[in-house]
């Protein structure tokens, strides 16, 4: 147990009444008044109020603790913390839930001593048991941390309990608990406290530990990011009006409390190098309620600074975080909202400057603005069941809101089109997905499916099983594999090339990858979305190859059930090779950072089989649990190819228990084609199905860049810059003569609310435009979604939903938003095109 010499226990209590001036303001934290919260406080008062209060004061510890800190008797653990239970009728003692043994014992001795300097010539001791690989563990610290933890939240519920009562023991008890940390905070420790790491402890003087990544040094908890404790702060804000404080300690309560401790916590947080990472809003946050409670100043536009800038800088230029996964940007838009809470909340002094107060005010707008902006994106993109597309790193398992908002969207920085149409058990939602990079999958041009409630066409999306090479790896999604690896994601030769939607039955996206593989010239993928809802909707697929010698076309069964799927036009028979290229050999994973070689992935689809193309093919997969539920794909082209069917792994349901992932498999279907310099573009339908399928007849001719696609009275005819889709006598035109746009832009600017682009050509102000497409001079293309089209004399003003996020001086654009990068030249050019219908 950490002990000190010194002791600081006997305090000075001066409880004489002297009333101060109250403070007529209102608290800075909430009090949790729901029925489990005050259940919980009034059990957590009686508890603290049936102690002495020397005994209640014991229980303070003398350094925050360690955290990670394993059972060395079982394999309970998770990520190298044991599942510990500890009471404070027992504050020494550790017992484990996994295996019931209680620590200290002699069977796993603390023998051993670490000692560290302390205040006033004093020293804390650790004492620990070695495992027999000589890594260390500290029981008695892990009790501290318990401890800490406990007096932490029991100080605060006497202080809310005060706060709704008036009771003034409730406070005096709040009061001294605060101020014992106050009393031996400045003491702590420095811990380096990380999993399967050795622990480093240096003194409270010395916070310089070597080769430390930022934030992993801890003075109070785990790590730095949550040094500055939110309930010793809301303690301290419930007490403001508690006179009886200020006599405390001699007099001296106050000055404790607001420098040794509170104060000190935000200063030690603040002198960190800042990463500006997912976990940095929440320690702005609490800059800000130090500087609240504290009437500091300087901690809020310390917060305010930091987070201005985070949002200038980590976010996409659609307002999504910088990373490409709806998990990561769910928990930023979350964390980001209590720092919009915070400044909300703030009360400046009242000698605050003008310029000060406006400039604060100003910066809670901007966070309002992008966590709004965030949230309505996110809760615009939910499926019917709640879940996000759950692409590249984003959870399955996510639940969230949903916008009555059904329509299509483009996300245009981050890349991914959402079509849709129908509303609940008939929304019918396919996505195109083009996203690099960080926490993304090796998937580009990916498409997904859902509908009548299931997920059909899938994303495995997050998991942390030792099996993650497949789920991020190319050959688990549904697109094209170039020569048998997996594809590179280079976001900017990532192109969205046309997005468009009239918002009824009719929505489509084109994009291309070229720098997918070194070895093709062209890897575009159009999808169309026809229909006004699920029944009777379906997916026209074009995807274009040009260049290398393999293509191969995956589909893949459900990741979140049992799915079966049949085949028609190959006989397939049992195939004993594999689908890796000759030479790779493949091994199971055992850890989730293995990824394999860039063929490797193929090695996880068992149970071949092979069968030439005789005839069109159809890949019916249905749900077991309801097989008049599921798609069946009409793949007309290419008719030279090969077909392999199988089964891969579906991964999600075996999150946390590696042994079940061979349980959970989906059925895997690959279209191969192979020869010199090859030129394919694979045509498919995909027909959601629900009870009987619709579709009776799909043909297709591809002559140079020309595509035609019959679907039954259908016909949709691609060629470069012109989609046509004719249904009898009805045509929807988009682009080509007369529809399309393009030139220089002469200027353009961000608004409060996006921003806009003036062009020199005269678009008819009610015309129904695809998003601007924005190339910039190193042929990178960025789309934005047109809001309004303002005519204007010399040309038209193009409204956009996003803000353009460039600067352009000295001959260069620099791109502002996430991620930024900086390019020679300043002419930028636009294309947009326009939908007329005929009858
Ligand atoms: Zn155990
Ligand atoms: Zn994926």
């Amino acid at each position: 147990m950490p002990r000190s010499p010194v002791t600081t226990g006997a305090l000075i209590l001066l409880a004489l009444a002297a009333p101060l001036a109250a403070a007529n303001r209102q608290p800075v934290f909430e009090i949790d008044r729901s029925d489990a919260a005050d259940d919980d406080r009034q059990r957590g008062v009686t508890q603290i109020m049936a102690m002495t209060e020397d005994q209640m004061l014991a229980l303070v510890p003398e350094s925050g603790g360690i955290f990670f800190t394993e059972c060395p008797n079982c394999e309970t653990d998770a990520q190298d913390y044991g599942n510990f239970t500890w009471t404070a009728s027992k504050p020494r003692q550790l017992q484990c839930r996994g295996c019931d043994i209680i620590y200290p014992n002699e069977q796993y001795p603390a023998n051993q001593t670490l000692t560290v300097e302390a205040p006033h010539d004093g020293e804390l001791r650790f004492d620990y048991y070695t495992r027999p690989d000589g890594f260390r563990i500290f029981f008695d610290a892990r009790a501290d941390y318990f401890a800490r933890e406990f007096m932490e939240k029991r100080a605060r519920q006497l202080a809310e309990s005060y706060h709704l009562t008036g009771d003034e023991q409730h406070a005096r008890r709040a009061a001294l608990i605060l101020l014992r940390f106050a009393e031996v905070y400045p003491g702590y420790p420095y811990i380096f406290d990380y999993p399967f790491k050795q622990t480093i402890i240096y003194p409270y003087n010395n916070p310089h530990i070597p080769d430390m990544i930022p934030y992993r040094i801890s003075h109070f908890s785990w790590w730095a990011h949550m040094d500055i404790s939110q309930d010793l702060l809301a303690v301290y804000d419930l007490l403001r009006e508690y006179a009886p404080l200020s006599d405390m300690a001699g007099g001296d309560a106050r000055r404790m409390i607001e420098r040794d401790l509170l104060g000190h916590m935000t200063r030690w947080v603040i002198s960190i190098a800042d990463n500006y990472s997912n976990m940095s809003p929440g320690m702005w946050r609490d800059f800000i309620n130090a500087g609240n409670v504290l009437d500091q100043p300087d901690y809020v536009l310390e917060g305010l600074e930091r987070v201005e800038r985070f949002v200038e800088t980590s976010f996409h230029y659609d307002g999504t975080w910088c990373q490409p996964t709806f998990s990561y940007d769910r928990q930023v838009a979350s964390a980001l909202s209590h720092v919009r809470d915070a400044l909300s909340r703030y009360q400046p002094p009242a000698d605050t400057d003008a310029e000060t107060a406006a400039r604060i005010r100003r910066g809670a707008q901007r966070v309002t603005r992008t966590v709004d902006q965030q949230f309505e994106t996110l809760y615009n993109a939910t499926l019917p069941n709640g879940m996000y597309p759950p692409v590249n790193d984003t959870w399955a398992h996510d639940r969230d809101k949903h916008n009555d908002f059904n329509g299509a969207m483009l996300l245009p920085a981050m890349r991914l089109a959402v079509l849709r149409a129908g509303d609940d058990d008939e929304q019918v939602y396919a996505w195109l997905n083009n996203t690099g990079a960080g926490h993304h999958h090796d998937d580009p041009l990916d498409i997904g499916l859902f509908a009548f409630g299931r997920e059909l066409l899938r994303d495995i999306g997050y998991t942390h099983t030792g099996w993650r090479m497949w789920p991020n790896a190319t050959m688990s999604h549904n697109t094209v594999v170039v020569d048998g690896i997996r594809a590179l994601t280079d976001e900017p030769v990532q192109r969205t090339r046309l997005f468009y939607t009239d918002g009824h039955a009719f929505h489509i996206a084109q994009a291309d990858d070229d720098g997918a593989y070194p070895a093709t010239r062209r890897y575009r993928r159009t999808v169309a979305l026809v229909g006004d809802q699920a029944t009777g909707a379906y997916l026209i697929d074009v995807f274009e190859v040009r260049g290398g010698s393999q293509h191969d076309y995956l589909l893949h069964g459900s990741a979140a059930e049992d799915s079966t799927a049949v085949v028609a036009g190959a006989t397939l028979s049992p195939f004993a090779g594999t689908l890796m290229n000759k030479g790779v050999t493949f091994e199971l994973p055992s850890s989730e950072q293995e990824r394999g070689s860039p063929g490797e992935p193929y090695g996880f689809v068992r149970e071949l089989r092979s069968g030439a193309v005789e005839s069109d093919v159809t890949w019916d997969m249905r749900l077991d649990a309801e097989p008049t539920i599921g798609v069946r794909t009409h793949l007309v082209r290419p008719t030279d190819a090969t077909v392999y069917t199988g089964i891969a792994p579906r991964i999600r349901q075996a999150e946390r228990r590696d042994a079940l992932l061979a349980d959970f498999m989906a059925p895997f279907f690959c279209l191969r084609r192979e020869g010199d310099d090859l030129r394919t573009t694979f045509i498919a339908v995909h027909e959601p199905v629900s009870g009987e399928p619709r579709i009776e007849s799909v043909t297709a001719s591809v002559d140079g860049d020309r595509v035609v696609v019959h679907v039954d009275d259908v016909t949709f005819t691609l060629t470069d810059g012109s989609w046509r889709f004719a249904r009898g006598g009805e045509t929807l035109q988009l682009g080509g003569e007369g529809n399309a746009w393009s030139g220089v832009v002469n200027t353009f600017d961000r608004t409060d609310t996006g921003g806009w682009f003036d062009v020199a050509d005269h678009i008819d102000e009610d015309a129904s435009l695809s998003a601007l497409l924005i190339a910039l001079p190193d042929d990178t293309v960025r789309a934005y979604n047109v809001t309004r089209i303002e005519p204007r004399d010399g040309g038209t003003r193009l409204h956009v939903k996003e803000d353009p996020a460039m600067r352009i001086a000295d001959g260069k654009i620099a791109l502002v938003s996430c991620p930024q990068r900086t390019i020679e030249g300043e002419a930028l050019r636009y294309t947009v095109y326009a939908a007329t219908r005929s009858q």
